[in-house]
């Protein structure tokens, strides 16, 4: 095995400027790409790989998920042992670099030691940003605790839990210190209602404008931003005021706050999926009818507020956002997106913006000299055909993380 791959025979997508290249090669050193471009010489010592007149691209990203939800019964995931949490989790994430996902930002649950089992080598996964666990008020969207379980506090040092209860300014401060020192790149707050949530309406606001401020203060202090659970056009428009520069599902959106959020420089993460998941599957899983009810709210809302976002002029990141088996479902936020947005703007979400919101700006979602040998190459042209990205990974030849090979099909 020699360390110098030549990827050859095709065309490069530039996912900057929209469009292929043809005829560029790629060569991946060290981990990194050495060299894009047309007529370049392969290193004599390289492995030259045919690429068979495919396109190469940059490793699609994925701004929302929770790898610890390896099971939609939540409390279920919170209460297995952390060991077997993390054993499931790596399993979750191994499914997704098998889909082309090579970075993933998770938005609630996984701590510092998936990091590190990806960078050892253990887990054959996405390369992972964390928040360790999501913010959240007593009875908010991360509270899992029915009316009747009067348990004093969430089990937030779990692996499988998703969520960390902190109230008041304070708490909040400590809680968000000890989330970066654990390894957090950035803070998630529950800041609106959600669906999975037992006791609180999509309608309802959580936590003050003073606790949300100490939260943006210390991510700030910390050289990190605050992403957002929102879905109401006042919780959006308020977090925004606030400084929270990432928000999450937006389902609801108004045309001024999309504005306001586009001039502020915020990045919105539609999760359009999570929500046809559950209603496909949600009779199977046994949704009752209040649960259903939220999510059509939401889920009527997804495509209109992508119009929205993009006449804005509001960047959008790709999101999934899928819980315990409903995650079969992941490609299909491409189809849910170009229902709506054009395939270039679908894989800039996924891969430039992305890489933005995961703070790998010229690192990741590009092909070009210097950046992480993150990459796919894909059967066909995706520009042309976005389904290309569908189907689990069937579409793709090869799949490469930091210049370690996962996938190859070619020869
Ligand atoms: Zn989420």
């Amino acid at each position: 095995m020699t360390d110098t791959v030549v990827l050859t025979g095709g065309r490069v997508l530039d996912t900057e400027a929209g469009r292929v290249r043809e005829g560029e090669s790629v060569i991946v050193r060290d981990g990194r790409i050495a060299e894009v471009g047309s007529g370049i010489a392969a290193p004599t010592d390289a492995q030259v790989v045919d690429v068979g007149g495919r396109t190469i691209m940059p490793g699609l990203i994925d701004c929302h998920v929770h790898v610890v939800a390896e099971s939609l019964d939540l409390w279920s995931n919170m209460i297995a042992p952390s060991s077997l949490a993390g054993l499931r989790s790596a399993r979750v994430m191994e499914e997704m670099l098998q889909r082309g996902f090579t970075t993933i930002r998770d938005l609630g649950g996984a701590d510092h030691g998936l990091v590190r089992g990806i960078d050892e080598g253990l887990i054959d996964g996405p390369r992972i940003v964390i928040c360790g666990k999501g913010l959240t008020t007593t009875g908010g969207h991360a509270d899992l605790r029915p009316r009747t379980d009067d348990r004093p506090t969430m089990m937030h040092y779990r692996l499988g839990s998703m969520g960390y209860v902190a109230d008041g300014v304070d708490e909040v401060r400590a809680a968000c210190r000890t989330l970066i020192k654990e390894g957090a790149r950035f803070i998630k707050v529950m800041a609106n209602g959600g669906v999975s949530s037992p006791n609180d309406p999509i309608d309802s606001i959580q936590y003050s404008r003073d606790e949300i401020a100490a939260m943006v203060e210390e991510a700030e202090n910390a050289g990190m931003y605050v992403a957002a659970h929102l879905y109401t056009d006042k919780a959006i428009r308020r977090c925004v005021e606030l400084g929270v520069f990432s928000l999450e599902h937006c389902n609801l959106i108004g045309e001024e706050t999309a504005r306001l959020a586009a001039e502020k420089g915020c990045i919105a993460v539609p999760t359009l999926v999570a929500y046809e998941g559950l209603w496909l599957d949600g009779k199977e899983l046994g949704l009752g009818k209040s649960e259903f009810d939220k999510i059509d709210v939401v889920r009527q809302g997804g495509l209109k507020s992508l119009q929205i976002m993009r006449d804005a002029g509001l960047k959008m990141a790709f999101g999934s956002d899928l819980l315990g088996q409903l995650r079969k479902y992941h490609c299909m936020e491409f189809e849910l997106l170009a229902k709506v947005l054009t395939p270039a703007e679908i894989i800039r979400s996924a891969t430039v913006v992305g890489a933005e919101l995961c703070r790998l700006e010229g690192e990741a979602g590009i092909v070009k000299a210097g950046a992480l040998a993150d990459l796919i190459v894909v059967d066909g042209n995706p520009l042309d055909d976005i389904s290309l990205l569908q189907d689990d990974g069937a579409h793709m030849a090869l799949i490469m993380r930091d210049g370690k090979v996962f996938k190859n099909t070619l020869n």
